[in-house]
């Protein structure tokens, strides 16, 4: 198959006319389909259906003597924090176990850290404004949309494949400003990447102009496999303990996409200053936490066998989507030197990116032909994309089938788009 590069203007404005045909033929189909956000679907849901008859009447009395339904027990049930323990990489006494969002636990990091500042800082970081953090991208637009609305300042680092591009991060850091840098170090969202060894290693041994700098290491897909393989991501808390900055990093997890997406339990680990640090902060917001949901955790994945089976089972339901997505637009892109795309391990999400200048136009013509993208610019921080290139697609929500119609129209539009920028 030629490249669009190689195409005679008449061949190029004949495959504009086709695509166009095809692109108005679809539209008359009239589909609704959303690939929006990476949702479970209710089949995903379904499989902890028997998780929400736990933990039983009468059964509620945690491995330390105490009863879960009463008040108490901020850092969550020891049984909750050993079940977690190998997840995080952290001892039980590292943990916090909080309540339903891990998106809660940063934003509320944020604001302690902003208000109250954190443990080796000189003053909140509210008082040194402006600060600044690191920001991957492509990345996840939840984390961009916390530091937006605290005036945070956000610096772009790109991703290379194997992590945030170490030479741009250890030049940022030289500027005291810089306080933290976000990483989704596994099956990042939405590259899929994982970090690398050294890419680890790196970011443990930073030398930082700020003495209160934070990685928030928000592992969120750290048990979410897509294939046999196993990726080899380092101990973050290790890596920066051996390096001599103990505090540095803040580890973040949940179960949203293992058990329950609005029911699940979000964790924390860290050192023992910063885990005193956090409780100290979250002991005048809360008298504790749903600790019947952690028995219930407990009670239904029991182990890490547990949770590796159950991880299974999901991967059962979505690898097949991520399958599908990755045919179909290799059936229509293959070739074409107009769309590169990622080919995810494990994770949520599958990274497209676009001829440079048509992310934007890609999602307005799926829009229109009733497929529902994540906007253009949401991988970037303040929703700018400087390329107009990267798109994220979330196969997980939506049935197998709509999946594949919504993959096969998402690839028809962007070829569509390339061919139109190229024809002018
Ligand atoms: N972190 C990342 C990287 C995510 O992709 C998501 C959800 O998509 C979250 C956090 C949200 O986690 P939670 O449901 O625990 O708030």
């Amino acid at each position: 198959m030629p490249s669009l590069s190689t195409l005679s203007p008449e061949q190029r404005s004949d495959l504009r006319v086709t695509l166009r045909d095809e692109y108005e033929a679809l539209k008359a189909r009239g589909l609704k389909l959303d690939m929006t956000r990476g949702k479970p679907a209710s089949d995903q849901l379904d499989l902890a259906a028997e998780m929400l008859a736990l933990p039983g009447n009468r059964d509620t009395t945690a491995e330390d003597g105490t009863d879960a339904r009463n008040y108490g027990n901020l850092q969550g049930l020891p049984e909750t924090r050993a079940l977690f323990a190998p997840v995080l990489g952290a001892s039980p006494d590292q943990i916090v176990i909080a309540n339903n969002s891990s998106l809660a636990l940063m934003h509320d990091v944020l604001v302690y850290a902003l208000l109250k500042g954190v443990p080796g800082g000189e003053k909140p970081w509210g008082k040194q404004e402006p600060i600044t953090i690191l920001c991957p991208v492509p990345g996840y637009d939840r984390h961009f949309v916390l530091c937006e609305g605290f005036g945070i300042r956000m610096i772009p680092i790109p991703m290379t494949g194997e992590g945030p591009d170490m030479d741009a991060v250890e030049t940022a850091v030289a500027d005291p400003s810089v306080k933290g840098i976000w990483c989704v170090p596994q099956y990042s969202n939405p590259s899929g990447e994982t970090y690398s060894g050294e890419t680890v290693r790196r970011l443990a041994s930073l030398t930082t102009a700020a003495p209160d700098f934070r990685i928030l290491w928000d592992n969120a897909y750290a048990v979410h496999h897509l294939t046999d393989e196993r990726p080899a991501l380092p101990n973050i808390l290790e890596a920066c303990a051996e390096a001599g900055h103990a505090d540095r990093p803040i580890v973040f997890a949940s179960t949203s996409k293992v058990t329950l997406a609005g029911a699940g339990l979000a964790m924390l680990a860290s050192s023992l200053a910063n885990v005193k640090w956090y409780l100290a902060q979250a002991g005048r917001r809360s008298i504790g936490p749903d600790k019947l949901n952690q028995l219930r955790h407990v009670r239904f994945l029991r182990d890490a066998a547990g949770i590796d089976a159950h991880m299974a089972r999901h991967r059962a339901l979505i690898a097949p989507k991520f399958a599908a997505v990755e045919e179909a637009f290799a059936a229509r892109l293959d070739g074409w030197d107009v769309a590169r795309w990622s080919r995810p391990l494990g994770g949520y999400f599958v990274t497209l990116d676009v001829t440079d200048g048509t992310a934007g136009q890609v999602v307005r013509l799926a829009g229109e032909a009733g497929i529902a993208l994540t906007p253009a610019g949401a991988t970037h921080p303040y929703g700018r994309d400087p390329h107009d290139r990267t798109l994220r697609i979330a196969p997980t929500f939506p049935s197998l089938d709509a999946v594949r119609k919504a993959a096969e129209a998402v690839a028809l539009c962007t070829l569509l788009a390339a061919v139109e920028k190229a024809d002018g």
